[in-house]
């Protein structure tokens, strides 16, 4: 493989799962991105180099060919919508669902519920086919202080052991996705370095099975 590649990566869980993927496909980072303050990590393949950046950012790299390759959330991919991007495989990492939550025991009767949440295309697409007009507040973090301050009814968010949630008095209320970490293509990078990366995809899903 005499291609170069680069691949997209967020520092934290998934660079944490989505290495030993790489390392099963021969490739190596010579850095930790956890202690180094490089966003361009060498690997121990002189023709593979690993970019380190904001996981909602990832999509956004391999869409313009910054990046040929990313790993990228489910929710992240929604979001972002998928233009430029194929999604070849399902890393079956990071998993966690896409959920409703809200205050424990609270009922809204509104007639127009208020929705606080970072997914703002997921949630618009969940409401919108079961016919029903929320309010979406678009929130950037702590999701969960929203309906207790009164700012939403309901948030939208990821739930992954719902400790969260539990801890600021909230509940799971309705699943909307299941969310895992999935491999993401230019569309471009895919026909011009179709040999490097088709063999790169095909060692990872080996490694996820
Ligand atoms: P938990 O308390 O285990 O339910 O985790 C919920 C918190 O972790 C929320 O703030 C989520 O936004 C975040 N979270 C859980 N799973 C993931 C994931 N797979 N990717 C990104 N954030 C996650």
């Amino acid at each position: 493989m005499n291609q170069t590649l680069t691949i997209a990566l967020s520092k934290g869980r998934i660079f944490k799962e989505t290495m030993p993927l790489l390392n099963a496909a021969g490739i190596e980072a010579v850095d930790d991105p956890e202690t180094s303050r490089k966003l361009i990590l060498d690997t121990n393949r002189d023709n593979v180099k690993l970019v380190i950046i904001r996981a909602t950012d990832v999509p956004t790299y391999v869409q313009y060919g910054a990046a040929d390759i990313g790993v990228a959330g489910k929710d992240v991919l929604i979001e972002h919508g998928g233009e430029g991007i194929y999604e070849p495989l399902d890393l079956k990492i990071a998993r966690c669902r896409l959920m409703v939550a809200g205050r424990k025991g609270q009922q809204s009767n509104a007639a127009r519920l208020r929705i606080a949440t970072k997914f703002v295309n997921s949630t618009r697409n969940y409401y919108a086919m079961q016919g029903k007009q929320v309010e979406i507040i678009k929130l950037y973090g702590s999701m969960e202080l929203a309906p207790i301050v009164g700012l939403a009814d309901y948030i939208v968010d990821l739930v992954d052991t719902g400790n969260t949630l539990k801890a600021n008095g909230l509940e799971p209320l309705e699943h909307i996705a299941d969310i895992s970490s999935r491999l993401i293509v230019n569309k471009a990078s895919m026909k011009m370095k179709h040999e490097a990366i088709q063999a790169l995809i095909d060692k990872i899903a080996t490694a996820v099975r």
